[in-house]
C-alpha cells in the first residue's frame, strides 16, 4: 500500500481523539505527530508545510476547516474557496496520513464561534493586520488551541507568509505552556515572486500581473537597508512605489522586530518588513525576514 491509499478522513472530534489515543497507547507519542492546520483550497505553500511535516514526523495530520470565527462580517467566509476532494488528493500525494475535516457545528455550539476565547496580547494584535481585521487573531488563536487540544500534535507547522499569525501562535504556545514545537516554514512563491495564497484566484489578469511588485518592493527595502540607507527612507521609497501600482490601496508597509513585532524606526536584526493592502477587492499580504 502506498501513502495515497493510506490517507484517512475524520470529521468527528471523538473519532479524532480515538485515533490519537491509539498512537499514545502504542507508545508512539515522542516527536511523532506533525500537524498542519489549514482552511483548504490547498496550493504549493500548504503542500510544502505538509511535505516538511512528513519528512520530520512519523504521522502527519492536516486539518481543513474554514473557521467562521476568524472572518469579519464583511469578509469572504461564504465565498472562501472550498475544494475538498482536490485538497484530499493533494494531501495524500504530499504524505499526510490523516485529514481532519470537522464541520462548524463540530467545533462550535452555534456553528459560528466560541464564547470562551483566546485573546492574544495587544502588543501583537493592535497593529499590522490586527487593525484591519478586528477579532481575527482571537478567532485564529481560539481555533488553533481547540485543534491542538483535539489533535495533540508534537509539532505544528505554520507558514511565514502569515507572519503576524505565526507570532501570535508562538506566543500562545509559550503562554499556555503547550508541549508543541511550532515550526515556521518560509513563504512559498510563484516564479515571479508573488506569495502563494488561496485568495490569489480572485485576482484578474491585470491584478495578477501587478501583484508580484509587492515582493519586489520588499526586496528593495531589504537591499536599500543593507546598502546603508536609513530604514525610514527605505520604507518611504517603498510606500511611494506601492502608491504607483494601479488599483492598489496600501494598508501598511512597516518594519518590526522579528519576534516581538515591536515597530522599528531604525534597522535592527532580526527584523521583518511587512506589507498589506488591497488590489481591487483582493487583500494581499507579504513580508521579508532580514536576519
Ligand atoms: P490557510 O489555509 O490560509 O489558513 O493557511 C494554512 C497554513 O499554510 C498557514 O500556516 C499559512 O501560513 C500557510 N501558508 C499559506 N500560504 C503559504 C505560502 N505561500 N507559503 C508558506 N506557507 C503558506
Amino acid at each position: 500500500m502506498n501513502s495515497i491509499a493510506e490517507t484517512k478522513v475524520i470529521e468527528g472530534i471523538a473519532e479524532m481523539r480515538q485515533w490519537r489515543g491509539r498512537l499514545y497507547a502504542a507508545g508512539e507519542s515522542g516527536g511523532s505527530v506533525g500537524f498542519v492546520p489549514t482552511m483548504g483550497a490547498l496550493h504549493e505553500g500548504h503542500l510544502t508545510l505538509i511535505r516538511q511535516a512528513a519528512k520530520e514526523c512519523q504521522h502527519v495530520v492536516v486539518s481543513i476547516f474554514v473557521n467562521p470565527m476568524q472572518f469579519g462580517p464583511n469578509e469572504d467566509f461564504k465565498t472562501y474557496p472550498r475544494t475538498f476532494e482536490r485538497d484530499l488528493q493533494l494531501c495524500r500525494e504530499a504524505g499526510a496520513q490523516l485529514v481532519f475535516h470537522p464541520g462548524p457545528q463540530d467545533l462550535y455550539h452555534d456553528g459560528k464561534g466560541s464564547a470562551t476565547k483566546v485573546v492574544p496580547p495587544v502588543e501583537l494584535t493592535e497593529k499590522l493586520c490586527g487593525i484591519y481585521r478586528p477579532g481575527f487573531y482571537t478567532g485564529v488563536a481560539t481555533v488553533v488551541l481547540k485543534l491542538f487540544s483535539i489533535v495533540s500534535p508534537t509539532r505544528a507547522y505554520f507558514g511565514e507568509k502569515d507572519y503576524q499569525q505565526l507570532c501570535v501562535i508562538r506566543r500562545m504556545v509559550t503562554d499556555f505552556n503547550l508541549p508543541i514545537d511550532i515550526v515556521p516554514v518560509p513563504t512559498v512563491r510563484a516564479e515571479d515572486g508573488l506569495a502563494l495564497s488561496s485568495r490569489n484566484v480572485y485576482l484578474d489578469a491585470k491584478q495578477r500581473d501587478a501583484a508580484p511588485e509587492l515582493h519586489q518592493i520588499l526586496c528593495a527595502v531589504r537591499d536599500d537597508v543593507s546598502a546603508g540607507k536609513s530604514l525610514d527612507a527605505a520604507l518611504e521609497i517603498g510606500r511611494k512605489r506601492l502608491s504607483a501600482i494601479p488599483g492598489f490601496l496600501l494598508q501598511y508597509l512597516e518594519a518590526c522586530d522579528a519576534y516581538s513585532l515591536e515597530t522599528l524606526s531604525e534597522a535592527r536584526k532580526p527584523m521583518v518588513v511587512l506589507i498589506a493592502g488591497k488590489l481591487g477587492s483582493v487583500r494581499l499580504i507579504d513580508n521579508i525576514v532580514i536576519a
